[in-house]
């Protein structure tokens, strides 16, 4: 099962500098074989959702929850992609992540490029290897086909700002 500590040292920095809530969950069988969602403290109704991912960003707790058996054992870029899904809550970049309306099916692909972009762009900036990566997120790209990409590029790199901006706040 994935620690944070099976996270590169510098995510797990830039984790805490800009101030993240993390926790984590693991989708097992109990005593009996049967499987089940185990999320500590979090009443989480989306276990569709959390069966499929590695990772997931819970605007409503503003938390980023991991999957501590992922398909894909890449933490980072679990973690790096879920921090860039976070820089879109109301009280950062405002990317309607919280709204009163379920999101257009081309305005939630649209922000999984940007998460996914934004992840890419995020590891080049730490220096972490994206090569084991690409296969994974060039088949990211491919489901999530009905992404406005040029919204998604300018997106991702305001995220990136906003993420570096915080960096350089807090090492003044
Ligand atoms: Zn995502």
């Amino acid at each position: 099962m994935l620690t944070l500590n099976d996270a590169s040292p510098q995510v797990v920095e830039l984790i805490q500098n800009l101030g993240v809530k993390i926790g984590n969950y693991f989708i097992g069988p109990d005593s009996e074989g049967v499987f089940h969602v185990n999320i500590p403290s979090y009443a989480v109704r989306f276990s569709d959702t959390l069966q499929r991912s590695n990772g997931v960003y819970f605007a409503l707790f503003d938390i980023v929850l991991y999957n501590r058996m992922p398909q894909c054992p890449i933490l980072d870029r679990t973690l790096l992609h879920e921090v860039i899904h976070w820089t879109g809550h109301t009280r950062r970049l405002n990317r309607n992540y919280i709204s009163n309306r379920v999101l257009t099916i081309e305005e939630s692909h649209t922000e999984e490029v940007i998460a996914e972009l934004g992840m890419l762009k995020l590891c080049d900036r730490l220096g972490i290897d994206t090569a084991p990566i690409l296969g994974w997120s060039s088949e990211y790209f491919h489901i999530y086909y009905l992404a406005d990409r040029e919204h998604s590029e300018r997106e991702s790199n305001r995220a990136i700002d906003y993420i570096l901006g915080v960096q350089a706040a807090k090492a003044a």
